[in-house]
């Protein structure tokens, strides 16, 4: 295993996010009775002709500037043509030779710079539905706007390439390019894999993967490629040139065709469609409104709100996220390390548990900033935070905001008063003499002992720190 390297690219298709799709007034949606988003462009009829979405442009051109490619003042639309029944033309149009963008990169959280090839604008098909009674064809999808987004085989581990697509998402989400949701199809990840034995200079015979729809798919299926395929070259076989697809339920790639029966395309520039032209004026004003990228921002977390490098990436990787977090802690600079930690770890962890998503959470942002300040304050001890915690998000017959503001009222004030608290540790102490002596022979680290004997009587409502402090007067006298 260790004496070959993986060489992995990346082909990503993103959906764009528009009201109606490429080349006609059909609305993009989800869902919907089969086949009611459909006209006959999108159905393919004869003679129907194609006009180009203006917004399918802009949004094309913010991924190309938000990866830092050279964004092409002409392209030009080509026909795929293949047969395939979700496809009524018989043709697919997307852009061959001449693509909207070249020539990008992306960073990667190592530092790595990763080079994008190119993104083009393309269409897609409809929908076969398998069922019991035979196929049937649904074309809502056909005519969806779609970016492709082809790497260059720069990426050596399926953890870089996790990376790259992590970084990607990030871009197309934060300039509100794609939804960037891969469980709905919205983003769409295929990995050419290929090994070479290390300290070679040209690449080995490459796979295609397909259908993985999901980070953890794309780390899991990259990692069965590799292994399978120093597997057969260490057992004097060869790979084969081909597509393959992850099966996710028997956790392995599976052979979908090989070369000999991939399709000739015979691409041709689309004669319904003019080439595309944009004017370097309009251009200069897209580059002039973009948002701060991923990069930057994780840059300034780490640079001016002192976040470590993981806490940064983690609220950078959801851009909706880092946008409440920056609300919420706007104007409290000192208080947003310690929340940024507060949300990765306490709240995270509660998600993991019930079924909260992340944009209920972006509207109890405000009180969950409150309830850590009251935290990190000592108002709320360590128990009292994590039952808070537990009853806001278990309740869920109202929106999480609501819920943690009443578990908060209800959770009372922690004790912090040397007079309530003394008579529990004088009873303490008197209960445990002969901790106390060996205390007062040196062995320091029994405050600890004598601190969870104390909350524990109080039911965790209380300030450890004015414990300790009470502790410390009456033992080291
Ligand atoms: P095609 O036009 O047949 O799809 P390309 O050469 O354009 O082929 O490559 C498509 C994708 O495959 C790109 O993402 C590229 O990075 C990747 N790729 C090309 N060669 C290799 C290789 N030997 N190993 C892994 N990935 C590769
Ligand atoms: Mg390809
Ligand atoms: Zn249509």
């Amino acid at each position: 295993m260790s004496a070959f390297e993986p060489v992995i690219g990346l082909e990503v298709h993103a959906q764009l996010m528009t009201r109606t799709k490429i080349f006609c007034g059909c609305a993009v949606s989800v869902g919907g009775e089969p086949n009611t988003r459909t006209c006959p462009v999108c159905l393919g009829m004869p003679g129907a002709l194609p006009v180009l979405n203006a917004e399918v442009v802009r949004l094309a051109v913010r991924a190309g500037l938000g990866t830092g490619c050279a964004i092409q003042t002409t392209s030009v639309f080509a026909r795929k043509n293949y047969f395939y029944p979700d496809l009524p033309k018989g043709y697919q149009i997307t852009q061959a030779d001449l693509p909207i963008c070249l020539d990008g990169q992306l960073l990667l959280d190592d530092g790595k710079v990763a080079r994008i090839q190119r993104i083009h604008l393309e269409e897609d098909a409809g929908k076969s539905i398998h069922g019991a009674t035979g196929t049937r064809v649904d074309l809502n999808r056909a005519g969806t706007p779609l970016v492709e987004i082809v790497g260059h085989p720069d990426l050596r581990s399926a953890d870089e390439a996790v990376a790259y697509l992590r970084a990607l998402r990030g871009i197309l989400v934060t300039l509100g390019v794609c939804d960037g949701n891969m469980e709905e199809g919205s983003l769409r990840c295929d990995a050419n894999v290929s090994v070479r034995p290390i300290g070679s200079a040209v690449f080995g015979t490459r796979v295609e993967i397909k259908n993985m729809n999901s980070f953890r798919s794309v780390r899991d299926a990259i990692m069965f490629e590799v292994e399978r395929q120093v597997g057969l070259i260490t057992d004097g076989d060869r790979v084969r040139q081909e597509t393959r697809l992850w099966n996710v339920d028997l956790a392995r790639t599976e052979s979908m065709r090989s070369k000999e029966e991939a399709a000739d395309y015979r691409y041709f520039p689309d004669p319904d469609l003019p080439p595309l032209h944009l004017d370097p004026a309009w251009l200069d004003a897209q580059r002039a409104d973009l948002p701060e990228l991923p990069a930057a921002r994780k840059a300034r977390y780490e640079r001016d709100l002192g976040l470590d490098l993981r806490t940064a990436t983690w609220l950078t990787d959801e851009p909706p996220r880092a946008d409440a977090f920056d609300q919420s802690v706007a104007g409290m600079p000192d208080l947003a390390a310690p929340f940024a930690v507060f949300l990765m770890t306490q709240v995270q962890a509660q998600l993991q548990r019930v079924e909260r998503t992340w944009p209920e959470l972006v509207d109890a942002m405000p009180v969950l900033l409150r309830i850590c300040g009251k935290w990190r304050g000592g108002q709320l001890s360590n128990k009292m935070l994590a039952d808070l915690l537990q009853t806001g998000f278990a309740d869920l017959t109202q929106p999480l905001a609501t819920a943690l503001t009443g578990a908060e009222s209800q959770a009372g004030a922690v004790l912090s008063d040397d007079a309530a608290l003394e008579p529990v540790v004088d009873a303490i102490l008197a209960q445990f003499p002969g901790e106390v002596a060996k205390y007062r022979a040196g062995q320091k680290q029994l405050t600890g002992f004598f601190v969870g004997q104390a909350m524990r009587q109080l039911a965790g409502k209380a300030d450890a720190k004015v414990i300790t402090a009470l502790l410390a007067r009456k033992l080291d006298v």
